[in-house]
């Protein structure tokens, strides 16, 4: 076996195709073995559905599928970044979210990784904005690193802000982001001090002010004497963080509101508390309670289900004309996806069709992909992360989870 520290492409090998699969090199040579690897075609990237029966979906990945796709001949269209996308139309017809145009040799290997960075960046993004959903008025922050390969960790971190959290615990990823890193304390602060008190206000004497001071209140004893404890000595104490373990969690809810009690009775009103471990939807569901101020989120978002997006040609270009190619199951023809966003419903016609009316609205629709690449030249710019999370926390009012 080749040796490598860590088993991870480089960015280089993923630019050049190395991380494809082979049977898209294979294709390519028996197609040019018979003149056909310069045909030129029209695909689609789609999927039949979402996992976890999500009726709808985040699309990230389409700054890294820019990246991907840039320098080489082709065209390519696609939702902006941070779009939220539905599998079919309004009337149920399978719906492109991306549609590359070009001479099929000169990106089929791409298809692989293409396909990978949108598939997993979007399957996180929309646990997140899930979450966002759930919880608007709660602070949410990204804690799942730990638990992926540490090479993925900005694209975590990435997809999780976008979608509309408060903050990633991350610090590469908070460096690209432009953003501070959030974090409270680890366990292993306390353990090392043999004392709740000694740890929380070595915490507050040794850091900048700007750190919240966020005392972890679960590590000894019982949450409700550590949360006391820690209002008691530490002077400039934000909140508490109750991370009680699942053995120990009989009525997590009461535990937290007999906190909440505690503190208030002792003029500790304005002490927050903050939850974490094992936190997913129904946790949020059932956590969404004056008493919690935020959750720290871990395996949910970052084990996020990927989104089977795939990539199928469409049309080909035969006989100087563009010929119906697409395999079953799949609709033919040169498409322009509409959408209006007022009602976030989308139609899909062919190319050459005049704007559509809103099925609901009645309003003229706009196009809804936008053309990021032109012969490999990029010719539209992907928004820095902060604008794309403020346009897509508007559309998010428009969907709810269920
Ligand atoms: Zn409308």
């Amino acid at each position: 076996m080749q040796e490598r520290r860590f088993h991870v492409a480089t960015e280089e090998e993923i630019r050049n195709g190395k991380t494809t699969d082979i049977y898209f090199i294979r294709a390519n040579k028996i197609l040019k073995k018979h003149g056909l690897d310069k045909v030129h075609v029209y695909a689609e990237v789609s999927t039949s559905g979402f996992p976890n029966n999500w009726q709808w979906a985040v699309l990230a990945g389409v700054r890294e599928a820019i990246n991907l796709l840039e320098g080489h001949p082709i065209d390519l269209y696609s939702f902006p970044e941070g779009s939220i996308v539905f599998p079919t139309d309004y009337n149920g017809y399978r719906m492109p979210i991306m549609m590359i145009e070009g001479t099929y040799s000169d990106f089929s290997v791409f298809e692989t990784p293409l396909l990978g960075l949108i598939c997993q960046a979007s399957g996180i993004a929309t646990a997140a904005a899930r979450l966002r959903t759930l919880a608007p008025n709660k602070s949410i922050l990204s804690f799942g690193l730990r638990r992926m390969h540490p090479a993925i960790s900005p694209m975590i971190d990435y997809s999780c802000y976008i979608a509309g959290l408060d903050g990633v615990s991350g610090v590469l990823s908070a460096e690209l982001l432009g953003i501070p890193p959030s974090g409270t304390m680890p366990h292993a602060t306390i353990i090392i001090f043999g004392d709740q008190i000694k740890a929380w206000k070595a915490f507050d004497e040794v850091l900048p002010p700007e750190i919240p001071r966020i005392a972890l209140c679960d590590t000894y004893r019982d949450e409700r004497d550590e949360v006391v404890m820690a209002a008691e000595n530490v002077e400039n104490l934000t909140g508490v963080r109750l991370d009680t373990p699942s053995s120990r969690r009989g009525n997590f809810i009461k535990i937290i509101r007999e906190c909440r009690w505690e503190l208030d009775i002792r003029g500790y009103k304005d002490v927050k508390i903050f939850v974490s471990g094992g936190i997913d939807e129904e946790w949020i569901k059932k956590l969404t309670i004056p008493e919690v101020d935020g959750f720290g989120v871990g395996s949910y978002l970052s084990n996020a289900p990927t989104i089977d997006f795939g990539l199928d040609l469409i049309s080909v270009y035969r006989n100087a004309k563009w010929i119906h190619a697409a395999k079953r199951d799949r609709l033919n023809g040169k498409k322009k996806v509409w959408r209006c966003s007022k009602c976030l419903i989308d139609l899909i016609t062919l190319q050459n069709a005049n704007p559509p009316s809103c099925p609901k609205c009645e309003k003229q629709m706009s196009p809804a992909m936008i053309q990021f690449i032109k012969d490999g030249e990029i010719i539209e710019e992907i928004p820095p992360p902060e604008k794309i999370r403020k346009t897509l926390s508007e559309y998010l009012k428009l969907v709810s989870v269920d």
